[in-house]
């Protein structure tokens, strides 16, 4: 099956029960236990619902993963897999990481004795260089946000085995239509399918997959023991929306590409951040490991004067922060997602006061380009 194919025929689209077309909200949060020496498939909800059990068996067939798990959040899905990781770990992750990320390892997981190196994960050699006796897993994502970096995935898998530590993969930015890194030997995806999978700016939802039973046991563990579990109502609008990933993926990436030629030929803009632009430093790299560049682009246009001039006459995207929806979204990486970091860190990082991140969604083309034309004329 095409993955096109593949959205819509999980497996588990029709419900059982009634044969409805589309999974029922099962609104309860317990079930009948006719005879307890026959425990039923459902008892209680936190350990397990219809609806969320459809959303996380279309997840594992999408990425190619053993079992899916879904999570309140994102950040509840990320917290989950560094909670299977035993006191007194290390983490090698990519610096250039989400924020929350980079909040929940540094200030909540520090404190249980779990640490991390960040590297410059553009290079294989610094992230082998990380790892000690203690590493338990590499954390990467790719394409990275803001600067859209990115990472071999085959070479960190390569270097993870031979270390015997476990790859975690955040692939909320491309979504598993267009990468899929169980793939190429990664042992853990997760999402904020908040973004792309949801794609409607409508509900704040996480999902796990992963390869091996074991992990999978230990992460549904985790999942019902601290129970962020993903309500049957947010399980449904998820379910709704990843049945359209594959049709506003594909005209997302599309405008997104023109966009970004735009933008890299316009005089006011320094400079785009875009894997799908050949001379992206990594380009060649991308391609090889994901179906195409993705909807997501940053770029720079001086400082944060000519940003606010942008923002005051840009039109159609909203300004703020997530991505992924039908509609575009601005966001201003120094003052919203990164505006925690220390001014030193961020400009090491290339995120500039002129720096700005689109997400692109379903406007016609044409309309976005006329209205970002428009908003540069006024810088
Ligand atoms: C938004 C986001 C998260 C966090 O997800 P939530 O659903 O907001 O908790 C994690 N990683 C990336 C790359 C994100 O964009």
């Amino acid at each position: 099956m095409k993955m096109d194919t593949l959205c819509l025929h999980t497996g588990v689209e029709i419900d059982p029960v009634t044969g409805a077309a589309s999974t029922p909200i099962y609104q309860a949060s317990t079930f009948h236990q006719a005879d307890w020496d026959n425990p039923p498939p459902y008892d209680y909800a936190r350990s397990g619902n219809p609806t969320r059990h459809a959303v996380e068996e279309a997840i594992a067939k999408l990425e190619g993963g053993r079992r899916g798990f879904a999570f309140a959040s994102g950040m509840a899905a990320i917290t989950a897999v560094f909670l299977t990781l035993p006191a007194g770990s290390h983490i090698v992750a990519c610096e250039d990481i989400y924020g929350g990320t980079f909040r929940a390892l540094t200030r909540v997981f520090a404190r249980l004795g779990i640490t991390t190196t960040f590297v410059d994960a553009t290079r294989l050699d610094a992230i082998e260089a990380a790892i000690t006796p203690r590493t338990r897993a590499i954390y990467l994502e790719t394409p990275s946000n803001p600067g859209m970096q990115i990472t071999d995935l085959r070479g960190a898998v390569d270097i993870a085995r031979r270390h015997g530590v476990l790859t975690i993969v955040d692939n909320t930015f491309m979504s598993p239509y267009l990468q899929r890194p169980h793939e190429l030997g990664v042992d853990v995806v997760v999402h904020s399918a908040t973004k792309f999978l949801g794609g409607h700016s409508d509900l704040v939802a996480g999902l796990v997959t992963v390869r091996d039973a074991a992990l999978a046991d230990d992460i549904y563990f985790i999942q019902n023991s601290f129970g962020a579990v993903l309500g049957p109502h947010d399980s449904w609008l998820l379910l709704r929306g990843m049945k359209t990933l594959a049709v506003r993926m594909k005209q997302s990436q599309a405008t997104a590409q023109r966009l970004a030629e735009y933008l890299q030929g316009h005089p006011k803009v320094r400079r785009v951040l875009y894997p799908g632009l050949p001379h992206h430093p990594g380009h060649a790299l991308h391609m090889s490991q994901a179906d195409g560049p993705g909807a997501v682009l940053s770029f720079d246009i001086g400082d944060a004067a000519a940003v606010r001039r942008f923002v005051e006459r840009i039109r159609y995207p909203l300004f703020a922060v997530s991505l992924g929806a039908v509609e575009s979204i601005l966001s201003y990486p120094a003052r919203m997602s990164h505006a925690s970091m220390p001014p030193e860190e961020r400009a090491r990082r290339g995120i500039t006061d002129g720096l700005l991140r689109l997400s692109v969604g379903l406007e016609d083309a044409d309309d976005l380009l006329t209205d970002l034309e428009a908003a540069l004329a006024a810088v």
